[in-house]
């Protein structure tokens, strides 16, 4: 049997007259990289926002890890494990690679924001921890070398492993990525598949919204497919690719 790590049920969020998520539940497995796919404005990012606090649902069930979350703040559910990445880039543009992991940790630490600006002793020893922390983190997804300069200077790519080294950070259960490879080459998204597979790997279970297919199809134990707020779908890639309603309302015609 597998282990769950994250359940949601009959999740419902409105936004006025807008259903984004209507009856929306899901189960994942602890050690799954599981895909969330479907048609823009299908509601995955709003999925995302209540799985990490950011927006309230109307109602549902939300259990993580044994915690029930449902309707918890933002630095609850970072608490609790989960950590995610932002489809539009979030990043201190001006501050280093370094400097940005390094503030994404501060929500670990005893000393918090507050006394990495105001430095005493304690926290000094503690600054050098999440220095070297940092740096690990940075090395891990391959762009130490780039750990000293500003975010902003590095290549798309790069920015979005930024971001997924800041959201490590966290040492989280559950990695939650929204299209983390949006505007990547092919190269890279070579290249983020093994990240994402190595940290599934360490033991990091990974939930990924993405729209490259073959990309999905290849990495994904499991998939969801979200439509005008209702999951339509969900199971193994070969299932879900010759699923009719998954090829009528985003897929188009059967990926070979
Ligand atoms: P997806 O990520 O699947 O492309 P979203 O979750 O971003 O879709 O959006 C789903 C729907 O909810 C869209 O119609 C979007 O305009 C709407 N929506 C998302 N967030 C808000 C918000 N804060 N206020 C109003 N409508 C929103
Ligand atoms: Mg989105």
């Amino acid at each position: 049997m597998a282990d769950t790590l994250l359940n949601i049920e009959g999740i419902h969020k409105r936004f006025g007259g807008l259903h984004a998520l209507n009856d929306v539940g899901l189960t994942i497995n602890k050690g799954e990289i599981y895909g969330l796919i479907g048609p823009n404005g299908a509601g995955k990012t709003t999925l995302f926002n209540v799985l990490t606090g950011l927006y309230q649902p109307d109602e549902g069930k939300f259990v993580f890890n044994g915690i029930n979350l449902f309707r918890q703040k933002p630095y609850v559910v970072v608490e609790s494990g989960i950590a995610r990445t932002f489809q539009n880039i979030r990043l201190f543009a001006n501050m280093t690679a370094l400097e940005n992991v390094m503030v994404g940790q501060h929500v670990r630490t005893r000393a918090g924001v507050l006394g990495a600006v105001f430095r005493g002793p304690k926290t000094r020893a503690e600054e050098a921890a999440i220095r070297a922390r940092a740096l690990e983190l940075l090395a891990y997804v391959g762009i130490e070398k780039h750990a000293e300069e500003a975010a902003r200077n590095l290549s798309y790519g790069d920015q979005r492993r930024l971001e997924i080294a800041r959201a490590l950070g966290t040492n989280p259960t559950l990695l939650a990525l929204d299209e983390p490879a949006a505007g990547m080459n092919p190269k890279e998204t070579v290249a983020l598949k093994a990240l994402l597979e190595k940290i599934r790997g360490d033991g990091v279970t990974v939930l990924l919204i993405e729209h490259d297919v073959k990309l999905m199809m290849g990495l994904c134990d499991r998939i969801a497919v979200l439509d005008y707020g209702k999951k339509i779908a969900e199971g193994v890639p070969a299932q879900i690719k010759n699923d009719p309603r998954v090829i009528e309302a985003y897929l188009g015609v059967a990926p070979e």
